[in-house]
């Protein structure tokens, strides 16, 4: 399944590329738009919560850091 972020993409391209770890297929993407969301939620801090997103494989969002997109998308 691949998901589009065309509007995020720039903010894709300034996270480190990631291979290693559990999360490395979760999308960065919807990891980005997920700290986001927390934040205006006022849900407490969670990275850990990208290991339940949907895994995603194209476009910008492709081998990027999750954990780094999610706190990215918390504290923007
Ligand atoms: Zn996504």
């Amino acid at each position: 399944m691949t998901c589009n972020h065309e509007n995020i993409e720039s903010v894709l391209d300034s996270l480190g590329k990631y291979q290693g770890g559990g999360q490395r297929h979760a999308c960065a993407g919807c990891a980005y738009l997920l700290g986001g969301e927390h934040k205006s939620k006022g849900t407490p801090f969670n990275p850990g919560a990208v290991d339940e997103l949907q895994n995603s494989q194209g476009g910008a969002q492709r081998h990027k850091n999750a954990y780094e997109a999610y706190k990215l998308g918390y504290e923007t």
